[in-house]
């Protein structure tokens, strides 16, 4: 079903919410007016190993947590939506939708989604592709658990995230959009960027709908 759809007829039993202060806002909307005001823009530039740009919407910080909280621990609510929709503002800002063939969530391991009930990387992927068009084709699946990364530091988690991945189906000549929900250090958008390319993606770009200033908090 239609994205947009969807979300109409969930609205109608689940008036929309604002995923910070879970104020009541109109259906497409994306947090309240006081909330968005809060919001701080990411006006930065990084850059990650195998790719070849990177994007991010927002920072990282306290004006967006209980939204993340959401995210991760609470079933969502409105906070994919967003999430996603600023991050496809960033994308059709920067013409990325004219510049790739699909987009690829960031993949959690099965135990880790069972537990959870769904990926929020994949949520945030189904809503920027529902505002630019881009289609997403979940072509890498995460094999092993790699537990937690917050506490280890920038060799350690590339240590910890190698071989944690695997490419399902053939990339070659493709150019890929890799989508997550919050980038800290990017060694998990440079470890699956570095394979993409390597199994012959022309072009990995990544995008996360929030950025961390500083190597803690995700
Ligand atoms: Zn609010």
């Amino acid at each position: 079903m239609n994205y947009f759809l969807k979300r109409k007829i969930l609205n109608l039993f689940f008036p929309n919410r604002c995923p910070v202060c879970d104020e009541l806002i109109r259906e497409n909307d994306r947090f309240c007016p006081e909330c968005t005001d809060r919001l701080t823009p990411y006006t930065g530039t990084f850059s990650i190993t195998g790719a070849a740009e990177c994007f991010s919407a927002l920072v990282y910080d306290k004006a967006v947590k209980s939204a993340v909280f959401l995210l991760k621990k609470g079933g969502c609510g409105n906070a994919d939506y967003a999430f996603g929709a600023y991050l496809a503002d960033v994308l059709k800002d920067n013409n990325i939708p004219d510049r790739v063939d699909f987009i690829v969530p960031v993949p959690m391991s099965e135990q880790s989604r069972r537990k959870r009930g769904y990926n929020q990387s994949e949520l945030i992927s189904e809503a920027v592709s529902a505002e630019t068009g881009i289609p997403v084709r979940s072509v890498v699946r995460k094999v092993r658990n790699t537990g937690e990364q917050k506490k280890l530091g920038r060799a350690g988690r590339k240590l910890n995230l190698k071989d944690a991945f695997e490419v399902t189906e053939d990339v070659s000549g493709k150019k890929i959009l890799l989508i997550d929900d919050i980038c800290t250090t990017g060694s998990t958008f440079s470890e699956i960027a570095v394979m993409l390319r390597k199994n012959g993606a022309e072009n990995v770009y990544c995008a996360s709908a929030m950025k961390a200033l500083k190597k803690s908090g995700t």
